[in-house]
């Protein structure tokens, strides 16, 4: 069969689904939520829970290969399903969807993150800040994007009272330290079937209040200097893995080097200029690695690309956008705008 099955249904199933239909394959949605943004782009779309097994079964007996936008769908109920293909696999999901699990993993592959700890309760956050120090960062281990579910501590974080007040989820919280990072960038890379291995040029990423807000390539020298080390250990995280797809690390570009931040088992925002400004996208080379396909060039298509991210109202300016014929707009179709909501983003390749 050529059906492709994707679990999620965010602004990357949309995407991955709109590369996939450009090769001819057919695209199957499975999202708990109804009137998913990616459901709009595929032939047909599942609304049913994560722990819905009848449903998963129906879904994997109609597709082919079967792929996640998200990281924190359940493992368990996806283990239980028999003849799935799924790419990439649950060892990845379920590494990536933990912070101490990605961060350990990442260490025993020879990477380096911020110190860190885990906390469950508040008596260990006093000794994880004591033994770390502050400033820091703590973290729930599951389920935070975009910032969320984060505490600062020390030079203007969060106050005694404001960490003594936090709820500790059951599944567990990080404490790291503050990294005084020079600059931000990712490390996108795409692992085909057989293992070969291809990589974007790395985008310099920036952050406003823990949300991205642009990724531009190429990035600075200093970054430069410093993503041979990151693709090594991405290489290295990827084959550990078996991974097929696309697989990003985020980095912090120090003065000591690249510092691990997190994984992301799948496309990622900050290779959004690749629609664009790369001969072939994440999202297609993505669908021909998991279609056991040969890979596409992963080359610059311009002399320098930025993308911008539309959070909220910024979306509101969209046809001002329009209006600058450098730039390529992308609306998610989200409806409800929301503050810190990403509602599209906007590609601006420089040609000479
Ligand atoms: P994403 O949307 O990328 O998944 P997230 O919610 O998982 O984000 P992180 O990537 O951990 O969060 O953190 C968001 C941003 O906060 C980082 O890109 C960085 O700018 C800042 N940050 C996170 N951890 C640290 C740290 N230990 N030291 C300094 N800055 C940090
Ligand atoms: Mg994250
Ligand atoms: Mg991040």
């Amino acid at each position: 069969g050529s059906t492709i099955g994707i679990l999620g249904g965010g602004q990357l199933g949309k995407m991955l689904a709109t590369a996939a239909a450009q090769l001819g394959y057919r695209v199957e949605i499975y999202s708990p939520e109804p009137d998913s943004i990616a459901a709009d782009v595929a032939a047909h779309s599942t609304v049913a829970a994560w722990d819905d097994i009848e449903a998963l079964e129906r879904f994997a007996r109609e597709c082919s290969v079967v792929t996640y936008e998200f990281e924190n769908v359940p493992v368990a109920p996806l283990a239980a399903i028999k003849d799935m293909v799924l790419r990439p696999g649950l060892r990845a999901l379920e590494v990536a969807q933990d912070r101490l699990a990605e961060k350990r993993f990442a260490e025993d592959h020879g990477g380096r993150p911020a110190p860190f700890a885990p906390v469950a309760n508040a008596g260990e956050l006093e000794t994880a800040m004591k033994s770390i120090g502050t400033p820091g960062i703590l973290k729930t281990c599951r389920e935070g994007y975009d910032g969320k579910g984060q505490w600062r501590t020390g030079n203007g974080g969060a106050s005694d009272d404001d960490l003594a007040a936090i709820a500790f989820p059951e599944t567990g919280c990080i404490y790291e330290g503050f990294v005084e990072f020079e600059s931000e960038f990712s490390v996108i890379a795409c692992r085909a079937l057989d293992g070969s291995i291809a990589f974007y040029d790395s985008a310099e990423n920036d952050h406003e209040g823990g949300i991205l807000s642009r990724s531009t390539v190429p990035a600075s020298m200093a970054i430069v200097a410093q993503v041979e080390e990151a693709r090594e250990l991405t290489r290295q995280i990827a084959d550990a893995l078996d991974y097929v797809g696309v697989l990003t690390i985020e980095f912090f570009a120090t003065a000591n080097g690249p510092v691990f931040n997190e994984m992301a088992p799948r496309v990622h925002n900050s290779g959004h200029w690749t629609i664009e400004g790369a001969v072939t996208s994440q999202f297609e080379n993505h669908i021909r690695a998991i279609c056991g396909l040969p890979l596409g060039d992963t080359a610059l298509a311009g002399k320098r690309v930025v993308m911008d991210n539309l959070i909220g109202e910024a979306a509101d300016g969209w046809v001002e956008i329009l209006a600058d014929p450098q730039a390529a707009l992308h609306l998610y179709g989200k409806g409800q705008v929301r503050e810190g909501r990403k509602m599209g983003h906007v590609t601006r390749v420089e040609r000479t």
